[in-house]
Formats: C-alpha cells, structure tokens, sequence
C-alpha cells in the first residue's frame, strides 16, 4: 500500500489536551469518575447513569440487570441490521437473539413485521413462570446518528411489556423531536468506542429513569471489575497511538497491520468487561463543547452529500436525512458502482466504506438459530450501503475528491458546489 493521505470512515479527535486531562483523571480518581457521571445525568435530564469500559459491556450489564427482574424470560429482538457488538453482548448474557428485517427505506425496524413478530408472543401478565411470554427485551438502534423510532416500538410492544432498550451507541448529541437519544427507551447506552460520536478510545455509559432497573444494574455493577494496572497501561498507550494514527496523514500505517482489526466488524462475545476507568473520564472532560463542535463540522458535510445524492439517479438517501451522523448512509442501486467506488475509495484514501459485512442471520456462530427465515432488505443494505465520511478531518480537497468519485460525471458536482 502506497503512503497516502488516508482518510478513517468516521474519527472523532482525540488532542493532545485530552490525554493530559485523562492523565489528570487518573491522578483525581473516583472524583473524575463522579464529574463525568454528574455532567452526563445533568445534560440528559437522567436519574441513573452508569459507567463501563465499552457499549457491548453496557448492553450486557443492561441485559443481566433485566434477566434479574424477569428471569423467566430470554429473548432479545433486534434488527437484522445492526453492529455485530449487538448480538455478542445478547449472547453474552446467556439471551436468544431474535431478528425482525429493517424497512426498506430507512434503517429502523419494518414495523408491520415487527408487529406480527411480537403477537406470536403472549401478552404479559399471562403465567411468567410457564414460559408463555419469553420476550425479554426489544432493542432499537440509531444506526450512523439517524434517529429510530422508539415510541412506535414502545407502542406496539405494550402488550408483552418487553423492555425497551435504546442502542445510542452511535448517536450521543443527537435528537428526534426535540427529545435527546438516550432518553427514548426504559434503559440506553452510548459507546465510547472509536469511530463512535465521542471518543475515549472505549467506553460505555448507560442512562435509565426506572428505579427497578437502576437498582439491579448498580447490584450487577458492584462486582464487575477495574481496569488492572496492565490493562490501564495499554488503555493509556493506545489513546495515543489512536491519537496520532486517526490523523489522515499517518491512517494509511495502522492499515497496513490486518491483526488490528481495523474497521472490521467482528462476533466475539468474549470481550472484557469493566467499569470505566477515571482516565477515561478524565479524557471526556469537555465532552459538551466537543460534541457541539464535531456536530457542526458533521452536519456541515452531511448537508453537502445531501445535496450531491439528491441530485444523482445513482443513488438512494434513506429518510430523515437532516440528521447528526457519524458516518453519512447512502444507498447504491448498482452492485458494480458500489464496488468500483470502494475500490477507488480505497486506492485513493477517500474514507468510503461498506458498513455490516452481513445481516445477523449470516453470522456463522449463529446461523442454525435462523434456519429457514429470511431477512431480505437487511442482507440489500448490506450489500448496498455505503458511508460517506464527515468527520473533522475531512478536508476541502477531499470534499471535491470525494464528490468527484461519487458523481462518476463531474457535471453534477459543480452545480452543487456553487449552491451552498
Ligand atoms: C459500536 C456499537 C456498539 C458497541 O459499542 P462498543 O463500545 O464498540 O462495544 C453497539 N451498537 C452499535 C449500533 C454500535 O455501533
């Protein structure tokens, strides 16, 4: 690989202030710990929030707390789209992952079999303890900042009183109506993963109102771990290799090393499980202003994919597109235009890339749970979609590259250019 100007799907900069306030965090302890939660519950209007060392840990720990309160019940539905982190954590915490297909114009549940999905099960309050209703959880994920309609999943869950649990693991900062992500479900988590809306390298914050909830988590919460002294060490050092190596000048390097994993998506519910560490607090410290920032910078090149997309017959925005993404989610009609714009992207730098490598039926490890069952739309975006990125670090110049590459002509480009 040739060393160029490689441009990450999605970054969230880590500076060199951050990592001397993280340093800073460690020294003060369980004070920093205490600030960044009090911070979070203020802005977010939460009663609870607890802190942990990844969003799968969080959904895990969330998962455990509600098998606690219904423990005859062990199934967890989720979309058929969705980051593989999702179903590692379900697994994790000994859960049945259940699937409903995405509709086929946005990246939320297909609500009409999403309904059917949830007759087949008893309305609670029919006997718990004979099994009748084993529907635990419903699990709606803002996918890339795009909000999910988590009332319209409420409401048609009401009668089996599963739990709703809202995966904002990509979208801290954004709303829908008004009403911020993370308040929408029973119980919520964010991720502080890379890639993610706000970075601490990894991290994981849950947000709830119910008391019966928060009172197992903190119960649940009480034994898991700390971060050991070699674990915190390594923390430390690849906050700053990250970064350094997010930047689009030195991308190209960590690239080169397949063992890392970069940008894959990976099954594996053998992940460490911790509460977050006070450098990890300490490095969020001014995560308001931050995430006020990127979300400016972010909404600045959204707008402009925005207009190029709309402009282009190649192409599909999904709905609501006056969103606060992460990463901007369009959809390609033509299988052979999608992989030459990866294959450019790639050879060129651009930071475009496909998103989930295969619909949650695909997964090897559980593919026997899904025999026989079909979730079409799930598997087209899978093979379709594409992000754009829109990240501080994307560049003027990258900009006119990237437009350049997705316009295929450069008629339309121009026009779009001179319009903002
Ligand atoms: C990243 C992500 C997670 C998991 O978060 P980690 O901090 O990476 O464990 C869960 N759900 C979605 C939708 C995600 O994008």
């Amino acid at each position: 690989m040739p060393v160029i100007r490689t441009l990450p799907p999605a970054a969230a900069p880590i500076y060199c202030r951050d990592i001397l306030a993280g340093m800073l965090g460690l020294v003060r302890g369980q004070r920093e710990l205490n600030r960044f939660e009090l911070e979070i519950k203020k802005y977010f209007g939460a009663k609870h929030c607890f802190l942990v060392s990844s969003g799968k840990a969080a959904l895990t720990l969330i998962l455990e707390a509600l098998k606690d309160i219904h423990p005859c019940r062990n199934q967890v539905l989720i979309p058929a789209f969705i980051c593989y982190s999702v179903p590692s954590a379900i697994v994790r915490a000994g859960l049945k992952v259940r699937l409903c297909d995405i509709g086929p114009k946005t990246l939320d549940f297909d609500f009409g079999r999403l309904s059917k999905i949830l007759s087949q099960y008893l309305p609670s309050g029919t006997d718990e303890a004979a099994g009748s209703n084993r529907l635990l959880a419903v699990i709606s994920a803002h996918l890339f900042g795009l909000p999910a309609d988590v009332d319209h999943v409420r409401e048609l869950a009401k009668c089996q009183d599963a739990v709703i649990v809202e995966d904002a693991a990509q979208a801290m900062g954004t709303e829908r109506r008004g009403r911020k992500s993370g308040m929408l479900g029973d119980v919520s988590f964010f991720s502080l993963g890379r890639g993610k809306a706000l970075s601490a390298m990894e991290g994981g914050i849950i947000l709830t109102d119910r008391q019966d909830i928060a009172g197992r988590m903190a119960a649940r919460l009480a034994d898991v771990p700390d971060y050991n002294v070699f674990e915190l060490i390594r923390l430390v050092v690849n906050v700053i290799l990250l970064s350094l190596f997010m930047h689009p000048s030195l991308f190209w390097f960590p690239k080169l090393f397949p063992f890392l994993r970069i940008g894959d998506t990976i099954y594996d519910p053998g992940f460490k499980i911790r509460k977050m560490s006070s450098f990890q607090a300490g490095l969020a410290r001014g995560w308001q202003d931050k995430l006020k920032k990127f979300k400016k910078i972010r909404e600045i090149n959204s707008r402009l994919w925005s207009t190029l997309i709309k402009n282009s017959k190649d192409y599909d925005l999904l709905s609501k597109m006056d969103s606060n993404f992460i990463r901007f989610p369009v959809k390609v009609h033509n299988a052979s235009v999608r992989n030459n714009i990866l294959m450019e992207s790639k050879r060129n730098g651009l930071g475009i890339m496909p998103t989930y490598p295969d619909s949650i039926d695909g997964i090897q490890e559980l593919r026997d749970d899904f025999k026989g069952m079909e979730f079409p739309v799930a598997k087209e975006y899978c093979n379709r979609l594409i992000t754009l990125p829109v990240h501080p670090y994307v560049t003027e110049n990258d900009r006119r590259r990237i437009a350049a590459l997705i316009s295929q002509t450069d008629l339309g480009i121009e026009k779009c250019w001179n319009k903002r």
